[in-house]
C-alpha cells in the first residue's frame, strides 16, 4: 500500500482524493489516509501530491514510518 506522511499535515491538498481510482483515501483529523486494505498500489496519488506526502510502504523515510502504523490504526475505527 502506498502511506501518508507528515508533510500533509496542515496541507490536506486532497489531491490524491480526486485521483483514487478505488477511492480508498479518507480525510481524518489532520491529515488523510490511504485505507492499505483497498489501495491497488497504481501510485496515481503520489505522483499529485504537492507536498511530496505519499510513499510506497517500502520507501517510507525512517522518520516517518509511524505513518503506516497510524492509517492502520485510523481504519480500524473509521
Ligand atoms: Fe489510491 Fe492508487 Fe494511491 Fe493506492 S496508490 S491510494 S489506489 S491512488
Amino acid at each position: 500500500a502506498y502511506i501518508i506522511t507528515s508533510p500533509c499535515i496542515g496541507e490536506k491538498a486532497a489531491d490524491c482524493v480526486d485521483v483514487c481510482p478505488v477511492d480508498c483515501i479518507a480525510e481524518g483529523d489532520d491529515q488523510f489516509f490511504i485505507d492499505p486494505d483497498i489501495c491497488i498500489d497504481c501510485g496515481a496519488c503520489e505522483a499529485v501530491c504537492p507536498v511530496q506526502a505519499i510513499y510506497y510502504e517500502e520507501d517510507v523515510p525512517p522518520e516517518e514510518t509511524e505513518y503506516i502504523q497510524k492509517a492502520i490504526e485510523f481504519y480500524k475505527t473509521y
